[in-house]
């Protein structure tokens, strides 16, 4: 089934399911083999960096499993200003970074309006970088008029796969909402990215197998796959986190399964064990999202504890990750790193 699915054959639900809960020992390593091999083939060893601006940690949506939940009232929220922002993209432009990502809670104070101006700041100041948004629903007007001020990318996992599990999940959303708006994204033109949670309380190996068949579906540019860690204020404080195991076998299949793909080595793996980021790595992923957030408000943006690189310079997390890139054997690649599915999308329209 690993040779089928290495060779862009289609496997059923069942089947996939299976092969999840049968990886171990010599078919796990087959496995990142195959997946490394696939990410050699469609990206060689780069590695893209982008730098990851945490602008809010003000939400008003209730996911479970989020310690910046509307609910959880212990956390001290903040918001940046937009020149705060733009000091962030100036400190990380001179350290080399041509990818920006914008995250944020769903925090409404930042209208359509401000984030239009803001994205236009940014790519007047720096029109070679690409811009990535990740600020969660918004309708298709919204979303429009972002993408016409100048953003390139979007990021919206889908968590989970799982109907019943996301509806446990995220009392404030709809499942098949989050669905429509990926879809919408794609319309509008954007890099999509998707993604989803490896150990949520309850997951199967079934919901896995979804998650990689709706990954295949949708054909996204980009894939976000990290353990579930728990935090201490939320309803799944004592729940058992995901697994780096299991985890890397996540994206090493999602490697084969959409081999173009650019596949983040997620903080959460790095959090999850001190290597974690190199071993994703070496099972299909190809990008690092250091942090260029503000040291001020580093700490506070915790969507789970003992989260890494909270206590690091900008500029240090730029050549701790660089020392990472090169142990695990790759290269670090500052350019743009725009998706081969984008790069033949653009190609076709030409
Ligand atoms: N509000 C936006 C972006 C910020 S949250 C959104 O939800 O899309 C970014 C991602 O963090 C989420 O998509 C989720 O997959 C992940 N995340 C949140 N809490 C987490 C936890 N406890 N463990 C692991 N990942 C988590
Ligand atoms: Fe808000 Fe995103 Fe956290 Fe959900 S996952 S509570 S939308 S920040």
């Amino acid at each position: 089934m690993l040779e089928q699915l290495a060779s862009g054959g289609s496997v059923s639900q069942q089947n996939l399911a299976d092969l999840i809960s049968h990886l171990e020992g010599g078919l796990r390593r087959r496995l990142h083999d195959l997946a490394h091999k696939a990410r050699i083939t469609a990206y060689g060893t780069a590695v893209y960096l982008r730098g990851l601006i945490e602008f809010s940690n003000i939400c008003k949506q209730n996911c479970l499993y989020c310690g910046l939940r509307s609910g959880n009232r212990t956390l001290s929220r903040y918001r940046l200003l937009p020149e705060e922002i733009l000091d962030c993209c100036r400190e990380g432009y001179a350290l080399g970074y041509r990818t920006f990502v914008l995250q944020s809670g769903e925090d409404d104070w930042y209208t359509t309006d401000k984030l239009v101006r803001l994205i236009t700041s940014v790519k007047q100041q720096f029109p070679d970088a690409a811009l990535t948004l990740s600020v969660g629903e918004r309708d298709d007007e919204s979303y429009t008029r972002l993408y016409a001020a100048g953003a390139d990318r979007f990021l919206l996992r889908h968590e989970t796969a799982s109907a019943p599990l996301y509806r446990a999940l995220h009392p404030t959303m709809e499942y098949a909402e989050r669905r429509d708006r990926l879809r919408a994204l794609q319309r509008i033109g954007y890099q999509v990215g998707a993604g989803f949670m490896v150990g949520l309380p309850g997951q199967t190996a079934a919901d896995l197998a979804d998650d990689l068949l709706y990954l295949q579906e949708l054909q996204p540019d980009m894939i976000g796959i990290g353990p579930f860690l728990p935090h201490r204020d939320t309803p799944l404080r004592d729940e058992q986190p995901g697994t780096v195991e299991n985890t890397l076998d996540m994206i090493a299949l999602a490697r084969l399964m959409v081999p173009d793909a650019l596949i983040p080595a997620t903080t959460a793996m790095g959090t999850a064990h001190p290597n974690g980021r190199e071993r994703a790595l070496q099972a299909g992923a190809n990008v690092l999202m250091p942090n260029l957030s503000p040291m001020s408000v580093r700490a506070k943006y915790m969507l789970y504890n003992n989260k890494i690189c909270t206590g690091d310079e900008s500029a240090q997390c730029r050549f701790c990750l660089e020392q990472r890139v090169k142990s695990a054997g790759f290269h670090v690649d500052m350019g743009r790193g725009d998706s081969l599915k984008h790069l033949s999308r653009s190609l076709q329209e030409q």
